[in-house]
């Protein structure tokens, strides 16, 4: 690969978040490898988590992914309003099918009701469905439900003998697979392997079998399938405990510090006082706050890298700005340094795990909870370019 090991320091003018198309690129490769030649469907759900939709879409792609993955027809039919022409699965809607149908966006199917919704648009479509069933195998969300699954496969015998639906998958979803040992896995991949066989049993035959997420991708080879499905690995975040597979974060949220003031011992910071200066100290202003993702709850909990050193933010966690104490020195912090809050791929800065880790959550939340005035900078592969 030719992808640098670690993405160049970021220089920012206001609060943005810098996504590195080189690294989706790189973890894509990493997934395409762990996936020894299984297709890639890189799952592109909420934005592509928090990092834009379109432009992840198109970086993995490139990179030789082979579909894309989103829960709502809404977020499906946006890919297609951007060009992206790939195969897409999504899985989440009751609404909006004959949009989807008309789009080629193929639809997840959890109950024969939904099942019947698509049939009706396809007909008035005059255009055939094509589908992917999603069986619940035990994570009791979305999926047909056991109890419905003999209907729904009736239903969708009828619907494909009389031309209204293709079925295309059988799918499911994983309650465990970041726990690659965990026993549940080969429940529920023997009860997706029984769903298959109902299926051909009724003269259907799915062309992809698939259930992997990224920690499955990453570790299981018994839970390929046809098709894997990664999501939080295409960002760079491995799910596994201990292990980061070798991926590279492709989102550094960075901000300028744009006022630096002193302050004497015993001063407070922030609403509340929170904290107060235990000496004479120099502070940096920086305009990130709770309504752009910089959660409340991280108040007092976390640090910011400025030119590679770390320096604690203190105080409560504003609406608009937050405080860092830069030490009696001031740091060698200038105004209009950049300060990174998350990033992960050079060495000293924080990630968007350890935020996750400081409030309680997990790197997913962290990155989709990302917005507000974030300004999005594209890098490698397709970049440079700003969007929002
Ligand atoms: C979100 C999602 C994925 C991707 O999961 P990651 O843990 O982010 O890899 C795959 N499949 C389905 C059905 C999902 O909802």
């Amino acid at each position: 690969m030719t992808t640098p090991a670690q993405s160049a320091p970021v220089a920012v003018d206001r609060l943005t978040a810098v996504v590195d198309l080189d690294a989706v690129a790189h973890n894509i490769a990493i997934l395409r490898d762990r996936a020894g030649g299984t297709p890639v469907m890189a799952v592109v759900k909420a934005d592509g988590y928090g990092h834009g939709a379109p432009q992840i879409a198109r970086a993995a792609l490139d990179a030789g992914a082979a579909e894309i993955g989103v829960t709502t027809v809404d977020e499906a039919l946006a890919l297609r309003a951007a060009g992206i022409t790939a195969p897409i699965l999504s899985w989440l809607s009751t609404r909006g099918y004959r949009a989807a149908i008309e789009a080629d966006v193929r639809l997840g199917v959890s109950s024969p009701r939904q099942l019947a919704g698509i049939v009706a648009d396809a007909h008035a479509a005059a255009v055939t469905a094509v589908v992917d069933v999603k069986v619940d195998t035990g994570l009791s969300r979305n999926g047909v439900a056991p109890a419905e699954w003999a209907a729904t496969v009736d239903a969708l015998a009828r619907a494909v003998a009389d031309g209204a639906v293709r079925l295309h998958g059988v799918f499911t979803h994983l309650a465990h697979a970041e726990l690659p040992e965990h026993p549940f896995l080969d429940v529920q991949r023997d009860r997706l392997i029984a769903a298959a066989a109902d299926l051909r049993a009724r003269g259907l035959d799915p062309v992809a079998v698939h259930a992997a997420n990224s920690a499955a991708t990453l570790t299981r080879a018994d839970l390929r399938f046809d098709l894997v499905r990664p999501g939080i690995a295409v960002y760079g975040r491995s799910p596994l405990a201990g292990d980061d597979c070798g991926l590279r974060p492709a989102m550094t949220l960075a901000a300028p510090v744009i006022l630096i003031k002193r302050l004497a011992a015993g001063d407070g910071v922030s609403y509340g006082h929170t904290w107060i200066a235990p000496r004479d100290t120099v502070v940096g202003l920086v305009p990130a706050g709770y309504a752009d993702g910089v959660v409340r709850s991280l108040s007092n909990r976390f640090e910011v890298a400025i030119g590679g050193r770390r320096f604690p933010a203190v105080g409560r966690v504003c609406m608009d700005q937050f405080v860092v104490d830069l030490g009696p020195d001031g740091g060698g912090v200038s105004e209009g340094d950049t300060a990174v809050l998350f990033g992960g791929d050079r060495p000293g800065e924080p990630t968007a795990a350890d935020w996750g880790d400081a409030v309680g959550t997990i790197d997913y939340e962290i990155l989709t909870g990302v917005h507000g005035r974030v300004v999005r900078r594209y890098v490698g592969a397709e970049g440079p370019g700003t969007s929002r």
